[in-house]
């Protein structure tokens, strides 16, 4: 039996309300002005993904906490296990806006770096403002 589903497109302004038909891996899409309504309606019915924004701990910096992203969406299944594994990583400040935190984020196929500017505290020994070292450093913990 199909499930039916309505959900909007985002991927344009124009904001179109597409009605899904999900049976299995069959999906049927309507309402899309565009083809790329078609594929996003596919996309959100089998396997939806999401850009993953949140912060990590910084140690030496005047805050104490680097906001990061990804570099791309990744799945929304496995988006609680990407939160909790942030958990485990501390950054050094200084660091870079668009600085590499970890290459290939647990396997996903995505970066997660840095999506501002870090700068060290003064007198912390790592220069201020940003000196252009690499800043990423683990924990101890697991990823
Ligand atoms: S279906 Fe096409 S026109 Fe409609 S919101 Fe999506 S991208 Fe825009």
């Amino acid at each position: 039996m199909a499930d039916a589903k309505s959900l909007s497109c985002i991927l344009c302004p124009r904001g179109c309300r597409l009605e899904l038909l999900v049976e299995g891996e069959l999906v049927s899409v309507s309402g899309n002005a565009c083809p790329r309504g078609e594929g996003y309606g596919r996309q959100e019915a089998l396997a939806p993904m999401r850009s993953l924004t949140s912060t990590v701990r910084a140690e030496g910096g005047v805050r104490a906490r680097l906001a990061v992203r990804t570099s791309g969406d990744i799945a929304l299944a496995r988006m609680l296990e990407a939160v909790y594994a942030l958990d485990d990583i501390v950054v050094r400040a200084p660091v870079a806006a668009g600085q590499l935190i970890r290459a290939d984020f647990l396997g996903m196929g995505v970066d997660l770096i840095a999506s501002d500017e870090l700068k060290a505290l003064p007198g912390s020994g790592d220069g201020y403002p940003y000196a252009g070292a690499s800043a990423a450093h683990d924990s101890g913990a697991k990823r």
